[in-house]
């Protein structure tokens, strides 16, 4: 390990006194799955670890709360136990009348059940984790990068001034952080919007999710998006609506209302008990103009990690703030370049492909007869299942591997068209 891991913890004292600054080796500003995984592994892999959240612990995120097999492989990797979680066999795909009942794919990469876990619980775990593991969780506290010379030293907050040798920006979908580091999102690439609450219902341990595809809005245009019912096993359901920014009439969708429409479809099946708490709406952002320069990286939310093709945020963050970890305690000097190279290769081409997707879908026309299509046969189901969860195996393509690898590069050769026709917002 090249890093100065071995540096004690140190707090360098004026000569009053007073203290003027702390050095670690990491500094991360934000707690949710992305900053809580680096922390947690950083911390175990012997790194002296300090992560601020502005929320207080147990504090929720707006979010649909589904783990696909690949989020749960990530968890596992981090050794976290799921015995809090409700395991999750597959997913229901409703498109119009077709309903398309489907295990998860089984892979020698991913395990074969996904999960639904409440934020609130699931946040407080991995924030737990990240404590015990040693790293200094401080609470309800707003942090904000130092940028000297364009070089991020540290971090400033409430008052506390922390160096680091690496600073971790995990402060979830682009906000004043991203804006001080040039790391917003690209203004012409697509983004998501999503809206949720919980509801009771006798259903609350169906073990598998349930995505409608076919969604229209109160003037009946197709929402290229998807409405939830994500059973959460404690006698409520996460239900929810999401839609992506390339739909017709985007910036007058009332999200609100979506979600009230979807709620008076599955009411009965579901026989769905009020809303328990407000709907409240969040960003999904999926793309991001730098994630990483001198001193810093950006991973999660923060670095434009979601999969446009479902919305999935929260295996990318674990997965991104795990890498990242890694690199570090491997060689600190070259952490940020090797961190956006290797970030890259993982998730790239296949979120590029996802952004093109979306553009696609953003055509009524293409989006109606494409849903049909994408649930025609079992097969077929499968292999939307496959691809859309990025579940796709790579050492063993098999159909969804090559689907994958034809969609890129037809989705590539009709991009340019594709944007320059894109439905007017
Ligand atoms: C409605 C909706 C439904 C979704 N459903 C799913 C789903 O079912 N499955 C899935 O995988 N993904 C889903 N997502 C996406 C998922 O929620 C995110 O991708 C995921 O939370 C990203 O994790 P993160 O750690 O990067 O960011 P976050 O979870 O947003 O965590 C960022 C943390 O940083 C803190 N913070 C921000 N700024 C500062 C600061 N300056 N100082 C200190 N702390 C700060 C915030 O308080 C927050 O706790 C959904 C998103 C939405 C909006």
């Amino acid at each position: 390990m090249t890093c100065a891991l071995d540096r004690a913890f140190r707090r360098d004292f004026g000569h009053r006194g007073a203290v003027q600054s702390e050095r670690v080796d990491i500094a991360i500003i934000g707690a949710g799955p992305a900053g809580a995984a680096t922390a947690i592994r950083a911390a175990r892999g012997g790194a002296r670890v300090v992560m601020f959240e502005k929320g207080a612990h147990g504090r929720d995120k707006v979010c649909g709360d589904g783990l696909t097999p690949r989020a749960v492989g990530a968890l596992d990797e981090l050794k976290i136990p799921l015995d809090d979680a409700h395991r999750i066999r597959g997913l229901r795909m409703i498109a119009g009348k077709q309903v398309r009942e489907l295990d998860w794919p089984t892979t020698d990469r991913f395990p074969d059940h996904g999960a639904v876990w409440p934020r609130r619980r699931l946040d407080a775990a991995l924030m737990d984790a990240a404590a015990d593991a040693g790293a200094e969780v401080v609470y309800e506290s707003e942090a904000e990068p130092i940028i000297d010379s364009g070089r991020v030293s540290g971090i400033v907050a409430d008052g506390r001034t922390v160096h680091a040798d690496l600073t971790v920006v995990a402060a979830g979908a682009q906000g004043a952080v991203a804006r001080m580091l040039g790391a917003e999102r690209v203004p012409d690439e697509p983004f998501g919007l999503a809206i949720r609450s919980y509801a009771a219902t006798p259903r609350h341990d169906d073990v598998h999710l349930e995505a409608c595809l076919s969604m229209q809005d109160e003037h009946g245009t197709a929402v290229p998006g998807y409405g939830w019912m994500f059973p959460a096993g404690d006698g409520t359901v996460n239900i929810g609506v999401g839609a992506l920014s390339t739909m017709k009439g985007f910036k007058k969708l009332n999200l609100n209302t979506l979600l009230e429409s979807y709620r008076h479809q599955v009411r009965d099946d579901w026989d769905l008990g009020p809303n328990l708490e407000r709907p409240r709406a969040w960003r999904l952002p999926m793309s991001t103009q730098r994630r990483h320069g001198p001193g810093w990286i950006a991973i999660g939310d923060a670095a434009g990690l979601v999969n446009p093709m479902n919305g999935e945020g929260i295996d990318y963050g674990l997965e991104s703030g795990i890498l990242a970890a890694d690199l570090f305690l491997d060689d600190v000097a070259t952490t940020p370049e090797r961190y956006d190279r290797l970030v890259g290769e993982r998730f790239d081409a296949f979120l590029r492909t996802g952004r093109r997707f979306s553009f696609l879908v953003g055509h009524p026309w293409i989006l109606k007869p494409g849903l049909r299509l994408s649930v025609a046969t079992d097969a077929i189901a499968n292999i939307t299942l496959a691809v859309m969860g990025n579940l796709v195996d790579n050492t063993t393509p098999g159909a969804a591997g090559k689907v994958m690898w034809a969609a890129d590069k037809t989705l590539g050769l009709v991009d340019p068209i594709l944007r320059k026709t894109r439905a007017a917002a």
